[in-house]
């Protein structure tokens, strides 16, 4: 992508949604830095997916990368990188945030987001939110703009109404696909109340990024709709700072997807910083060990992606597959099954 593209692509993606100033470079440009993407984790198999519909996830897949990485590469920061690349994810119905967020049993799309600066290790998140167009945008406002960390439901909306987020017609999460989706799981779930996992279709579609800038800066952000067919007022592990995001300039940046539960219960993204911290593990040995053990041993599911303050990526995930990407000075890379 051309410079002068970057930028219209930037400023098209910011004119959908935010009052402050658009972003501009603030780093040294160049090829250190390192990008890692998710679009969700789960029972997604090679003998389930047509060519049509894996390329389709691909070219999403590869744009957002291509989009972070040319930000990364012209000196963007790294807190900016991760926003927009799940801005551009958020806009896209293939995956389970903003347009075409997954439902509620109630049928409404309340959506959860949050985004972490490794710098001072601010961070700011929203949940259950039914207007906002971007989420990400709102829990980078709440971070930069309060004092708090965290807004939920109609304060969360009202804080946007403040703040000039854009704000849209709940009919817009709208897909047929994710309401027909909802309707199975609330009429399996009646037969077993309360499973998380149904079928083969079970795919938990959360996108997120992390990212390390040419200043050497980290940060993570992840959004969702959160789980088919989930209870009134149910948040799961997105916005939970330390369970679905962290972020610290020190030891890693990490986001989420799986059974948001679990991953709050074991503090899944917290968890493995502070084994870089404690035990000096490298980021792949503490992602594999927290996802492959821990989780594991919990009997939760899905993946995180992570990297650490040298701009080494990890990928660890206990599902047949998980929608990823990297970018790291430059050498890209796309996944969606499991290799082994
Ligand atoms: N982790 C998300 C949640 O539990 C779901 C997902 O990853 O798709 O809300």
């Amino acid at each position: 992508m051309r410079r002068i593209t970057l930028i219209v692509v930037i400023l098209a993606l910011y004119g959908t949604g935010m009052a402050a100033e658009a972003p501009s470079p603030s780093c040294p440009s160049g090829k250190d830095y390192t990008l890692a993407i998710h679009g969700g984790a789960g029972v997604i198999l090679k003998e389930n997916m047509t060519d049509k519909r894996e390329s389709a996830y691909r070219k999403s897949l590869s744009k957002s990368l291509g989009l972070g990485g040319q930000m990364l590469e012209e000196g963007y920061s790294a807190l900016d990188a991760v926003q927009f690349v799940v801005m551009a994810l958020e806009n896209d119905p293939k995956f389970n945030a903003g347009k075409g967020a997954v439902f509620s049993a109630a049928g409404k799309n309340e959506l959860d987001a949050a985004i972490m600066d490794g710098r001072d290790r601010n961070a700011g998140a929203v949940s259950s939110v039914t207007t906002i167009k971007n989420p990400i945008v709102l829990a980078r406002a709440v971070m930069e703009n309060s004092r708090h960390v965290m807004f939920q439901g109609q304060g969360a909306e009202d804080f946007a109404k403040e703040h000039g987020i854009e704000q849209v017609d709940p009919k817009y999460f709208y897909t047929k696909r994710r309401y027909d989706q909802m309707k199975r799981k609330v009429k399996a779930n009646k037969v077993k109340k309360h499973s998380f996992l149904d079928t083969a279709e079970t795919k938990y579609g959360t996108v997120g990024a992390v990212a390390k800038d040419g200043c050497g800066n980290l940060a993570a952000a992840t959004s969702t709709g959160g789980l088919t067919g989930k209870e009134f007022g149910r948040v799961g592990d997105t916005p939970i700072i330390g369970a679905g995001t962290y972020a610290d300039n020190r030891y890693c940046a990490v986001s989420a997807t799986g059974t948001g539960e679990f991953f709050i219960r074991a503090g899944v993204a917290r968890d493995i910083c502070s084994r870089r911290e404690y035990l000096g593990e490298s980021i792949a040995q503490s992602s594999n060990h927290v996802i492959h053990k821990t989780l594991t041993d919990m009997k939760g599911d899905g993946g995180v992606v992570a990297i650490d303050e040298q701009g080494n990526y990890s990928f660890a995930f206990n599902t047949p597959g998980m929608y990823r990407g990297a970018n790291k000075g430059g050498k890209t890379l796309i996944e969606i099954f499991d290799a082994k």
